[in-house]
């Protein structure tokens, strides 16, 4: 056993001789409750677009008609209702907890929807926190969901930890921004999703470019993109490049992220979706 084991396997990254697989730490859905498949969509730090992405997917997959779920762990930076334009407290019956729904229908839970005032900050410790992600998961009443996408908390701490043990995740969405250390990042996620023995869906790049609206140029204002190059030394897919637009920050802010036109999506969802 490792010298820095800390004898709970949902809170150590050890891995030691008597680790537990992750599959033995997954938490069982609420009774009726049905999920068919769940990603989780990671970054290696907060503002980097993790969150547009999560509910640009979940918007998207929707559209296409199936039924489609956004569970937000990242229960200290929590911003998934708000891009949805959904408020208020989710409800309760005797089965367990109702998630909210969106315009278009898309089944949502979130810290947000069940503090009294959603501007509240959540002072929570890791534990606490990790253990109101597994309740999100398996005290929710999410109905017939074809498709989960999961806003994990960024960086590879103690709570994105216990989430990929606690829940059943297919696959990993890495996003980044050119600003970032992609390479850095991208090793770090890699990894962790190995140790969970999680598949990496792939790699998106957010904020990759800015597309000039008269000409059509694009200017990639931060440089030249290494994200595809840094995709292909760590054997994972490029998945997508997001541009920079100020109708997608005011379409978020108004809620309104299901009215998002995501073409730069497509070849992402049609892996998902098919595969
Ligand atoms: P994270 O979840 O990684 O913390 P968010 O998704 O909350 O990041 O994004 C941070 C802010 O940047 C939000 O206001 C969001 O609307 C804005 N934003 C993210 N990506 C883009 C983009 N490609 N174009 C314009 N605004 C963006």
């Amino acid at each position: 056993m490792s010298e820095n084991c800390t004898h709970d396997c949902s809170t150590c990254g050890e891995a030691c001789a008597s680790r537990q697989a992750p599959q033995d730490l997954q938490a069982p859905l609420a009774a009726g409750a049905s999920v068919k498949k769940v990603y989780a969509v990671v970054s290696g730090k907060g503002g980097v677009g993790k969150s547009l992405v999560t509910s640009l997917l979940a918007a998207q997959t929707q559209l296409r008609g199936y039924a489609t779920a956004v569970l937000d762990a990242d229960v200290t930076g929590p911003s998934i209702p708000q891009s949805f334009g959904v408020h208020g407290r989710a409800q309760g019956c005797d089965g367990g907890i109702i998630p909210a729904a969106s315009k278009s229908g898309v089944q949502l839970m979130s810290v947000n929807l069940l503090l009294e005032n959603e501007s509240d900050p959540v002072v929570w410790r890791g534990p606490v926190i990790a253990g109101a992600v597994k309740q999100f998961w398996s005290e929710v009443l999410w109905e017939d969901v074809d498709y989960m996408y999961v806003d994990m908390p960024p960086g590879t701490g103690d709570v994105p930890l216990t989430v990929f043990q606690s829940l059943p995740i297919q696959g990993v969405i890495i996003v980044s921004t050119p600003q970032e250390l992609v390479g850095m990042i991208v090793e770090k996620a890699v990894k962790m999703a190995k140790l969970m023995e999680v598949p990496v869906v792939g790699m998106v790049e957010n904020m990759s470019y800015f597309q000039c609206p008269d000409c059509g140029k694009r200017h990639e204002l931060f440089g030249k993109s290494r994200a595809e190059e840094i995709a292909k030394q760590y054997g994972i897919p490029f998945l997508a490049r997001i541009p920079i637009d100020s109708a997608i920050t005011q379409a978020v802010d108004n809620g309104q992220v299901e009215n998002i036109h995501a073409p730069f999506l497509d070849d992402l969802l049609n892996g998902l979706l098919n595969g």
